[in-house]
């Protein structure tokens, strides 16, 4: 028989969709063709698989070699094809005598002297493979990045012989090694490098508390990105499930996901001179952006007004559902992008508007246009928005002691025992719950609910916008471990409104 197959897994978004390599062996021209690819991309996968064979002490048939790849209309990353097309290969030309890479999936892209290179989409590939009970091959390189699936069907091999060895009669392979490591401290910035800025740091605590968007104004050199890095230290750590996905969004990205490393949530900082694909994701073959980077952690963007309009209007979609869909000819790819959005800018464009301490150059004219380019829909779904202010000098030299308990410290406590308490009250607000649920959550009673139509009416606010501060309301009222929202909690939230 000159016929042979083998799988291999393709990467969509973070699926892992499974693809059948076929390799048929026939008199004629030596000469090797791959269906279900693009011709430029063949050539190179052509001359990497014949080197690596010949290189790795078998022999390449002296014969026509037709190689398929389906279905077809799943697009393909060619490169970690290699492998399983040179392990089809070695079968049908029966240098493998064994039958099993038959029901074995394999990826990793082959160097010229026979070794496997390290691979996009490994953990996405292991995820799949161990749900349905089918043994895998990954690239010895990707051990790290695989070591978050507990799974008895992956293997491990650093080089072709190694891979085609694992598959013959006998072999006595055992599973790497997939004990994770215990989970790293979430902490990146603490609340005590922070001097003074008290209103930002009770901000920071609510948005944390909530996983409010924070939208914070002030002029150059007022702490805004210390304080935004703070907030990814006091977000609690990634679960198993929410480590998973990060695992196979970064995978799906190209950089492997290393759990002994990574386990704290993602705080993503892109320049503002990032297009739209950086941001939401695109290219080819397709990659997630930075708000899919950014999933269960935060997205800062310093200098909002600077990024384009056209971007900041792309994340309008994201912020509401916690996912982006990007059309492709042929597919239509979902990446995940749940994040906390905190966003810095300037008063205006020279950014002294408003301070005691230097005059502002820009005309009013100038100062609106700036002010303008954040849409209003934007700043409608940034639910806390504040102003911060250089620290007086006087502060800075303050010489305070580090206090025991540290302010970090207290301020994670805080966090816990909040979170407990929304757990128990059954309905942890996300950015997706309706604004009916939003409203009975806040339990409004009497004089407090009376007073929260009066601020609706008397701000003029939109219904969004109205609903973000009741919920920033509730997350006050939950640090408080209080059932019903007060007029005491809605001023607190009015006031991370002063924009
Ligand atoms: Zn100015």
């Amino acid at each position: 028989m000159a016929i042979s197959h083998t799988y291999t897994r393709a990467i969509l978004g973070v699926e892992s969709p499974l693809i059948l390599v076929e390799a048929d062996i026939s008199n004629g021209l030596p000469q090797m063709q791959i269906v279900g690819i693009t011709d430029g991309k063949m050539r190179q996968a052509r001359e990497r698989i014949k080197s690596a064979i010949k290189n790795s002490g078998f022999k390449l048939p002296d014969r026509k070699i037709t190689i398929n790849l389906s279905p077809a209309d799943i697009p393909k990353d060619v490169s970690s094809f290699d492998l399983p097309i040179a392990l089809a290969i070695l079968k049908a030309s029966q240098q493998i005598p064994d039958t099993r890479i038959e029901q074995t999936c394999s990826m990793g892209e082959l160097a010229l002297d026979g070794k496997i290179l390290s691979s996009h989409g490994v953990l996405p590939a292991s995820i799949a493979c161990h749900r349905a009970e089918m043994k895998l091959i990954i690239p010895l390189l990707n051990e790290a990045e695989a070591a978050l699936v507990e799974s008895p069907f992956l293997f491990t091999a650093a080089h072709l012989s190694q891979a085609a060895s694992d598959t013959c009669p006998g072999c006595n392979h055992q599973p790497h090694d997939t004990q994770p490591p215990s989970n790293p401290s979430a902490i990146t910035n603490s609340l005590d490098q922070i001097k003074g800025q008290e209103h930002a740091k009770r901000a920071l605590l609510v948005a944390a508390a909530g996983q409010h968007h924070l939208l914070m104004v002030g002029p150059p050199g007022a702490g805004k990105t210390l304080l935004a890095k703070s907030l990814a230290g006091l977000l609690p750590p990634m679960d198993f499930s929410e480590q998973l996905e990060t695992g196979c969004i970064r995978s799906a990205y190209g950089t492997a996901y290393n759990y002994s490393q990574d386990a704290h949530r993602p705080f993503r900082s892109p320049h503002h001179t990032a297009s739209a694909a950086a941001m939401v994701g695109g290219g080819n073959p397709p990659k997630p952006g930075e708000i899919s980077l950014a999933h269960n952690g935060v997205l800062f963007l310093d200098e909002l007004p600077e990024f384009s309009p056209a971007v900041i209007d792309t994340l309008r979609q994201p912020l509401e559902s916690g996912y982006i869909e990007l059309s492709r000819a042929r597919a239509r790819i979902k990446y995940p992008a749940r994040f906390q959005l905190v966003a810095a800018m300037n008063p205006c464009p020279c950014g002294w508007h408003g301070s005691l301490n230097n005059l502002c150059e820009c005309s009013t004219e100038k100062i609106r246009r700036y002010q303008q380019r954040i849409s209003g829909p934007i700043l409608d779904r940034l639910d806390m928005q504040i102003q911060v202010d250089p620290l007086p000098p006087s502060t800075l030299l303050n010489k305070s002691k580090l206090q025991q308990p540290s302010e970090q410290e207290k301020t994670l406590k805080l966090l816990m025992e909040s979170y407990q308490f929304r757990k128990q009250r059954s309905s942890w607000l996300t950015g997706t719950d309706s604004t009916e649920t939003i409203i009975s959550a806040c339990n409004l009673s009497g004089d407090h609910q009376v007073f929260a139509s009066l601020l609706a009416n008397k701000l003029n606010m939109t219904a969004r916008g109205f609903t973000r501060l009741l919920k920033v309301a509730r997350t006050i009222a939950d640090l408080e471990l209080t059932d019903d929202v007060r007029k005491v909690h809605l001023e607190e939230a009015l006031s991370f409104r002063k924009i």
